[in-house]
This record gives C-alpha cells, structure tokens and sequence, in this order.
C-alpha cells in the first residue's frame, strides 16, 4: 500500500497509509476498535474503491481506475479473504464450500476441485465432516472450513479479518493453530488480530493503526514490547 486514503463521505478512515507485505511474511495489523483494520483489508481485497495512493500486487498497480472490470477481478481472483463471522454458504456442504470457487471462479474441473477440497478438509482436520452442513458445525469448525475455502484458490496473499474474535474462548485455539501451519508453510500472510500472544508468534511485522494512521510497524518484539509512541502503549495496556 502506498500512501492510501480511503474516505468515508467527510471521514478519512485510512490516511496515507503505507504498508509492504513481503512473499512468505505474515503482517499483523493491530489497532482499537474503528482504526480502519477492516477497511484496510477490504481495501487490499479491491472491496472498496481507494481515494487515493495505491496497491501494488506483485509490483503491479492494480488499484489504478484505469484497469477495467476484467483486470480487477483477475486481481481478486490471486486474493482470499476470511471475515469475524462465519460466512459459509448455508445451503452447501463443507466440501461443496470449498471446491465452489475452484471450480467456478478458476474452471478446475469438477473432480480436481473436489479432490483439492478433500486436501484442504484434511489440512484443517475436518474430511470427517465433509459432508455436513454448515448449521451443524461449531463457530471453530467452520472457520477451519472458511480457511479451507480461502486457501482452495491457492492465493498469493491470504487475508485474515479478526477471524477469531467471534468464537467462543475455547475454540480459538485450533483455528489459530491452522492459521500458524498455513504460515509456516509460506503463505503471504495479512491479518487484523486483536490476539496479541499470536501476533507476537507468528508475525514477521506488527502494524499498529490509529485513526487511521499506521503509527508504528516493526518487528513484533518493538512493536508489542517496547513501542515507539505513547497511543501504541496505551493501547497495549487496554488489551493486554
Ligand atoms: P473493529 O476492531 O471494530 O473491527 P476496525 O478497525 O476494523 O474496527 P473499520 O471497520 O475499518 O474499523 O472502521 C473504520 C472506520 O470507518 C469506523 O469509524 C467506521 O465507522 C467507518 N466505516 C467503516 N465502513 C464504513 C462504511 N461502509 N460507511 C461509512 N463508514 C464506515
Ligand atoms: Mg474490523
């Protein structure tokens, strides 16, 4: 990101914000409530129209107005974002949920995406639910098959939303244990998180917004344990 402002009729909800994720590095974006983490995010997804500045994705500008409606969604096809709340398609088993966009979006034939689902159920643990709908599965369940669904379209960048923080306590655990693996095998990684102990393990960069304003990035040992600005340790100090 370079220098991105996005705007909400008077408010400026992102200010110029600069921001790199390198292949292979997980950057955690940290920051209160209304910060603009979300919007960051949908912003890198092309969900959202920048007001100014740019995405550059593998060097390219794919924010530019100039780019037709083609060149964007060929965009969005190489990104996949997971949301806080389970957004599964109800009237689809968990491996229909996952081969979806492989077949549809991609073209992949129909019994190489439903093998690739099966991988992918079997990476988050889940081939035993297979076919079960999404109403019967725990909120931690079927973010495990939300992972899956994102990483069916093989992604050059994994986008996560605060994808734990409408799970019950005890069911945090295993999806960030999928998203620690899914890291550790390479995936370009930039999530929200408002789970500190996780960002600290498995962040390349902690990225601290405000207002809209990155104030701080860094390594997470500064970021999280000696912060530079006196609104990054104030904030700390709330969550942690
Ligand atoms: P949270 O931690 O609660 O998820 P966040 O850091 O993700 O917060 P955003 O959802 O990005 O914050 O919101 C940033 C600001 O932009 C907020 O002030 C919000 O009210 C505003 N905002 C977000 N979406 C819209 C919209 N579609 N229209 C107008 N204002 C919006
Ligand atoms: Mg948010």
């Amino acid at each position: 990101m370079r220098g991105v402002v996005k705007r909400y009729g008077a408010a400026t909800v992102l200010d110029r914000v600069d921001l790199a994720v390198a292949e292979h590095q997980v950057v955690a974006v940290i920051g209160a409530s209304g910060s603009g983490k979300s919007t960051l995010l949908r912003c890198v997804d092309l969900l959202e129209d920048i007001d100014d500045g740019q995405l550059l994705l593998d060097g390219v500008d794919v924010s530019d107005p100039r780019l037709g409606a083609a060149a964007t969604a060929a965009a969005q096809r190489r990104m996949a974002i997971v949301f806080q709340t389970f957004n599964l398609f109800p009237h689809m088993t968990a491996w229909e949920n996952v081969a979806l966009a492989p077949r549809v979006v991609h073209g992949l034939p129909a019994g190489q995406a439903r093998q690739r689902a099966g991988d992918l159920l079997r990476r988050v643990g889940l081939d035993r639910f297979a076919d079960a709908y999404p109403d019967r599965l725990s909120g931690g369940q079927q973010q495990r098959v939300a992972i899956a669904r994102a990483l069916a379209v093989r992604p050059r960048l994994l986008l996560l939303d605060e994808i734990t923080s409408a799970l019950d306590p005890e069911l945090v655990g295993e999806v960030l244990t999928i998203v620690r693996e899914v890291a550790r095998d390479g995936m370009t990684i930039l999530m929200a998180t408002h789970e500190m102990g996780f960002a600290k393990q498995v962040a390349d960069v902690v990225c601290f917004l405000d207002g809209g304003r990155v104030l701080e990035a860094g390594p997470p040992e500064q970021v999280l344990g000696d912060p530079e600005h006196e609104r990054t340790r104030a904030f700390l100090a709330r969550v942690i």
